[in-house]
């Protein structure tokens, strides 16, 4: 039988939008000394805006983008959201993909009004049509934006930056969770390092690692497990396996991915990390009474 104090903290935990998937998992929550923290949905809002544009010759503006957003109506990352609310928002007819692809943290591929379309980040873009320009030296990242590269025939199409700001709460979420005993914070993205570093500078976090695929994403958070127990917080598909491989896993359910959810220990039922330290206080309260 779970004791007394581990259910009245598990429905203490529910109460402030964190559910605890048991009593094994609120204790593990009372020790927890590492973060590990995805940045694109989690410390970033996850309701990214396009911002700018780019196209590639013969490729324009409306065929590009109303192609990718057709597309990325098949995915449920933040930016594929932005791009297709973005093209509502002009009035585009979109089409129905075919064929779809997703690839975890890398992007999504299929056809699209019979043309072959590929969406997603450098690295995945590169494959699919090698001629993208180096969007690295081609201009200064602004602090806060992500990158989204589209192909249509095997072509190199169009270069589309979102801002996708820090949470408001995220700089502040980190402090309260250092405050309640977490002692290392290790940003783990799939994204490019300059747009990570950029996200990083000023938070304190102790560790950035940047171009993870699900795998590499799954390999830091093993290799932190060697610095105390390791919580994962993430929101993508791409997470899954890393909140999986940690101490404790917290997916962001409110917006984030089913697998997500299914595979972590802690889902947070709110749109916000702000009730994570709480979390904390509540499960080493709740281990004391029931020691
Ligand atoms: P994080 O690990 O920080 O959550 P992701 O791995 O989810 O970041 O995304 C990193 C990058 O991968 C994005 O900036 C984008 O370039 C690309 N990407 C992944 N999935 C998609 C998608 N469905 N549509 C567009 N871009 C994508
Ligand atoms: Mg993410």
């Amino acid at each position: 039988a779970v004791p007394v104090a581990l259910v009245s903290g598990l429905s203490r935990a529910a109460r402030i939008g964190v559910l605890i998937k048991g009593g094994g998992a609120l204790e593990t929550l009372a020790g927890i000394r590492v973060l590990v923290v995805d940045k694109t949905g989690t410390l970033t809002h996850g309701a990214a805006r396009l911002v700018s544009v780019r196209t590639l010759p013969p490729f324009e503006e409306v065929e590009a983008l109303g192609l990718a957003a057709s597309l990325e109506q098949a995915s449920g990352h933040p930016m594929a959201r932005a791009l297709v609310s973005e093209a509502r928002g002009r009035g585009l007819a979109l089409s129905r993909p075919e064929a779809v692809a997703e690839i975890p943290g890398a992007g999504v591929a299929g056809i699209v009004a019979g043309r072959r379309v590929v969406v997603g980040g450098p690295r995945l873009l590169r494959e699919h049509a090698g001629a993208f320009p180096r969007i690295e030296e081609e201009r200064d990242e602004p602090a806060a934006s992500a990158t989204v590269l589209v192909a249509i025939d095997g072509s190199p199409a169009a270069i589309l930056t979102f801002a996708d700001p820090l949470r408001r709460d995220g700089g502040r979420s980190l402090d309260a969770l250092r405050a309640c005993g977490v002692s290392r914070v290790v940003l783990a993205t799939g994204d490019r390092r300059a747009v990570a570093e950029a996200l990083a500078a000023g938070l304190r976090i102790d560790a950035v690692a940047a171009d993870l695929d699900p795998a590499d994403k799954t390999d830091i958070v093993a290799a932190e497990r060697r610095n105390g127990p390791v919580m994962m917080v993430g929101d993508g598909v791409n997470d899954a396996p890393a909140l999986a491989a940690a101490d404790l896993g917290v997916a962001l359910g409110a917006r984030g991915a089913a697998a997500a959810a299914e595979a972590a220990d802690v889902v947070l039922l709110v749109d916000s990390l702000a009730p994570l330290p709480e979390a904390i206080r509540i499960a080493r309260r709740a281990r004391v009474i029931a020691v």
